[in-house]
């Protein structure tokens, strides 16, 4: 054994304990800061912001890492609410993201297990991105501490996913080079359990695309023949796709909505659109599905003599493929961290939730998940997609899924916000911080695994498979989606924004007892609007 190898291995081997006792430290920080953790997943789900337009939640964060001694550089990639916020220097660095944009008319009062808008048709966080960045921020100023005491170097990247609900965002950050130089990318999503895993994901990658066509008006009764219906153009070609649908790989998932329908029945809609989001398992299948939904749209055009647009990409994701050597390291740290210590009043709520929803009331997780291994091929049956794959095929990543929701939900729904700013999310975020603070430790204090990540990225992730992005170089961001909605409903959410400084937490400033279940009438007893 020469000196040198025989020094790497005392090394190693006193470093251990002090790597053993400084996770230890990290955990007890981390738990330490759990009313500052509440704080900002109480305060985000109070914005509820749509994709591209989460002004308040991006000014809140920015204010509050900038207090924390972060440099943030804002509007990157061309797009108003995203940030990169950094700390430190030299390598390795660690980049932490998670997202922050929520959903369509999901309104819903936390901690109360039935359908109660807190503002009706509002949007919601009724998927729980309200979590992820509280489980970041706490996790990195632990880390932080212990960096700056024991001269650690390394730098920390912040970063929030804008408009992940519209895949809108990752792609772009990817072709600004937000990624260049990042060692690994530890994302993080809230989830009903603590867990990882590595390899191709189960679900989808997807293109986002909006169709648009050039009719012409007329008046719909006294001169019909001399209108060419743009709206006519939209309902074939959804009919055309509605057909071959049938003879579609079953992998695949398709689905649209119309955003312009036409104004009023009495005039030939001049202009019409259908929006698309075509889903597939790998880069080729996404773009053979795009290329027969073109055929299809110009297909439309000539049926009805009107003219396809210039089609819009309003979003991409690629599958995801996550590190095997960061997952593993993560789930050796989820072992040890477990699972929250649930009171009886989040089963109470959750059991009343699923009882709600017809599923089985098996309440909150008590057993972790598994590290579940690479998928085969024939287990890829597709499903939701995530632009953290466009991340996950540049810089070895994996996704830390936290457990601040229930199980057995819809997604996408005002069910999936109801624990959202309860101590489940509360406990959940928490959790999540120990795991990513002892992951970082664990990549900043033992640069053979950020080698390993690489080997493991380079040689067998990205052996067969190269990355090209599905936005082409003509796409921007679209930064203009939401902004009516966002306009239309502001000014009423604004009175339910949380303030910390005069409530403990978001439950007790909207007054709602935890957990508060459907009344024995029947009625739903937190339905009225506060
Ligand atoms: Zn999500």
């Amino acid at each position: 054994m020469s000196l040198n190898a025989l020094l790497l291995l005392v090394q190693a081997a006193t470093q251990s304990p002090r790597l053993a006792a400084l996770k230890q430290e990290a955990v007890l920080d981390v738990a330490s800061r759990a009313q500052f953790t509440q704080q900002m997943v109480d305060q985000i789900f109070s914005f509820g912001e749509l994709g591209f337009q989460e002004t308040e939640t991006s000014r809140y964060l920015i204010d509050l890492l900038r207090k924390n001694g972060f440099t943030v550089r804002e509007g990157i990639a061309g797009i108003p609410t995203a940030w990169v916020a950094t700390w430190g220097s030299g390598k390795p660095v660690i980049s932490l993201g998670s997202d922050i944009d929520d959903i369509p008319q999901a309104s819903q009062k936390p901690g109360v297990a039935c359908h109660a808008a807190m503002i009706e048709g509002a949007p919601g966080h009724g998927e729980g991105h309200n979590s992820g960045q509280a489980v970041n921020i706490t996790a990195a100023l632990a880390i932080k501490k212990i960096m700056e005491r024991e001269h650690l170097p390394g730098t920390l990247q912040l970063w929030p996913g804008v408009a992940e609900e519209l895949v809108g965002t990752k792609a772009y950050y990817v072709r600004d080079g937000l990624f260049s130089g990042v060692d690994i990318v530890l994302f993080t999503h809230v989830d009903d359990n603590l867990a990882t895993s590595w390899g191709d994901v189960a679900g989808n990658g997807l293109v986002s695309v909006l169709f648009s066509f050039q009719g012409r008006s007329a008046h719909a009764a006294g001169a019909p023949w001399r209108g060419r219906s743009a709206l006519d153009a939209v309902e074939l070609m959804d009919i055309g796709w509605n057909f071959r649908r049938e003879h579609l790989r079953l992998q695949q998932r398709s689905h649209y909505v119309i955003p312009n329908g036409g104004d009023q029945p009495n005039v030939v809609p001049p202009t019409a659109s259908v929006w698309y989001y075509l889903r597939e398992l790998d880069y080729p299948h996404i773009q053979e599905m795009y290329a027969l939904a073109d055929t299809m749209a110009r297909a439309a055009a000539m049926m009805t003599s009107t003219t396809l647009l210039p089609e819009r990409i309003l979003g991409s994701a690629w599958p995801g493929h996550f590190n095997r050597v960061v997952a593993e390291d993560m789930y050796e740290n989820i072992k040890q961290v477990g699972l929250p210590q649930w009171s009886d009043a989040d089963q109470r709520l959750a059991k009343a939730l699923q009882r709600e929803l017809g599923v089985p009331d098996s309440g909150l997780a008590l057993k972790l998940d598994t590290l579940r291994p690479a998928l085969k091929p024939n287990e890829r049956t597709g499903g939701g997609s995530d632009d953290i794959g466009d991340v996950s095929w540049n810089v070895p990543t994996v996704t830390l899924r936290f457990p601040s929701n229930i199980p057995g939900l819809p997604g996408h729904n005002w069910a999936n916000a109801i624990s959202m700013a309860t101590p489940i999310a509360h406990k959940g975020a928490t959790a999540g911080a120990k795991v990513m603070a002892m992951t970082m430790l664990d990549f900043l204090m033992r640069p053979e695994l950020v080698t390993g990540a690489w080997d493991y990225f380079r040689n067998v992730q990205t052996k067969d498979v190269k990355y090209q992005p599905l936005i082409r170089p003509q796409d921007r961001p679209a930064i203009e989606l939401n902004r009516d909605v966002m306009a239309r409903f502001r000014p009423q959410m604004r009175r339910f924004y949380y303030d910390p400084t005069k409530y403990r937490t978001y439950l007790e400033q909207l007054g709602i007892t935890y957990p508060t279940e459907r009344a024995a009438d029947g009625s739903c007893a937190g339905a009225a609007t506060p």
